[in-house]
């Protein structure tokens, strides 16, 4: 179902809204905000130079340092008076970021919440179960709201206690799960140890958010659950989710950019990238009063599509996200993500999911060793066979990624194990400069 008419608004209907909500917020901030008017000046920009969607280019990025460097409400344009909520980000060291809503930046997220329910196919008849974390993180108030508006009904159970949230979802009959897709894994585990088969509760539709998600992961979680499993995206910087999220045709995520305006960027250069090719999307969000933001680099890599989609929307589309800017390597002129050899080393068999890159530079030409466990140590005394295999891997990422790479086969339980997030990349390049 298709919640609010502003996403089949036709392409031309769509770029004067945005040009005028764009040249409002510019002016908004230049005169609220210091940090956006220093910026602004330093560089000689007025928001009167901003007469066409083209123009934002002219405007400075915002990182996430800025909003560090500002805590806690210095890049706020409204007196917190106006302020009718807060939230924070979560960041693993230091302070966070806090970012605060008016009553309309509140109606607007609800109802940013509200399409992305509504694109997943969720109804006033849904029993809806938020088992995202309630509190500072944006996720679980903002579904909370926007099934509300929609007209589901809505337990709020929170994340954690996994027994307990299988006890209200059979009890109540809860139809729709709202979690990260790692906690649906592990909810799936959980009942596979108590004996609760999918057919023994009433799920249907998995709204899943707030980090990444492999296509496996995706398979397995369908098959485990006995449901449909959507993925949603948003970042506390911009809204919380609400920023974009797939409807059933799953070709992609719409964006709500009569509210966030989307580009794609060269994460190198800067550069604003042509239609269709991928790079680090940046937001800059076109109605939110508490905390505006001008450009934000999201860091994260995706690519925008603008045609039609079958479902009858006529938002842009984002492509899942496939890595951080932060992990991607260039590597003699090409972009390279860890997940991309990754995906690769997936596909062959008799090597374990342990890998390591290690980035070296040679005859000033940068160099690429991957190495990968083997799962059969006995492996390690057949000459033809090693052969035979590093020349299966090389091969298949020369056809996926167009650079070399040598291969070295390791023992099983070689690479060093870690309790958190693996070490996948070492970079021991000189720098130029
Ligand atoms: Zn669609």
């Amino acid at each position: 179902m298709i919640w609010n008419p502003a996403e089949t608004m036709n392409r031309s209907e769509m770029a004067a809204l945005q040009l005028t909500r764009l040249q409002e917020t510019v002016s908004r901030v230049y005169e609220r905000v210091a940090f956006y008017r220093d910026r602004m000046d330093a560089i000689g920009l007025k928001p009167s130079d901003i007469k066409s969607l083209k123009d934002i280019e002219k405007i400075p990025f915002t990182v996430k340092n800025d909003l560090r460097d500002h805590y806690p409400t210095g890049m706020f344009a409204e007196d917190t008076r106006a302020i009718v909520r807060y939230h924070a980000s979560s960041g693993t060291t230091g302070k966070p970021i806090i970012v605060g809503y008016t009553r309309n930046d509140m109606a607007v997220w609800t109802d940013c919440c509200a399409r992305l329910a509504a694109a997943a196919g969720v109804t006033a008849d849904d029993v809806c179960q938020v088992a995202f974390g309630y509190g500072m993180f944006t996720g679980g108030f903002g579904l909370h709201y926007g099934l509300e508006h929609l007209g589901a009904a809505v337990i709020p159970h929170s994340s954690g206690n996994s027994e307990r949230q299988l006890m209200f979802m059979q009890d109540l009959g809860t139809t729709v799960l709202i979690a990260t897709p790692s906690y649906a894994l592990h909810l799936s585990e959980i009942m596979a140890e108590q004996g609760i088969a999918p057919e023994d509760l009433k799920l249907r539709v998995g709204l899943f958010g707030g980090e990444g998600h492999t296509p496996e992961m995706r398979r397995l979680i369908e098959m485990r659950l006995g449901i449909t499993d959507t993925q949603n995206y948003g970042l506390t910087e911009i809204t919380g989710p609400g920023v974009s999220y797939e409807c059933l045709a799953f070709e992609g995520m719409h964006i709500n950019e009569d509210h966030f305006y989307p580009e794609i960027i060269d994460p190198v250069t800067g550069e604003t990238l042509p239609e269709g090719e991928e790079g680090e999307l940046v937001l800059t969000t076109l109605t939110k009063e508490g905390i505006p933001m001008l450009r934000y680099r999201t860091k994260d890599i995706t690519r925008l599509n603008y045609e039609p989609c079958s479902c009858g929307r006529t938002l842009v589309r984002m492509d899942l996200v496939r890595g951080r800017s932060d992990d991607m390597m260039v590597i003699r002129g090409v972009n390279v993500f860890p997940s991309q050899i990754e995906a690769v080393l997936m596909t062959i068999h008799g090597i374990g999911p342990h890998y390591q890159i290690i980035v070296t530079t040679e005859h000033f030409m940068d160099q690429i060793e991957v190495q990968v466990e083997l799962v059969d140590a006995s492996r390690l005394e057949s000459y033809r066979e090693l052969e035979d295999l590093t020349h299966e891997i090389r091969h298949k990422i020369r056809t996926v990624l167009q650079i070399d790479v040598r291969v070295k086969l390791l023992s099983p339980q070689t690479l060093e194990r870690t309790a958190g997030k693996a070490k996948r990349v070492i970079d021991l390049r000189t720098k130029a400069f």
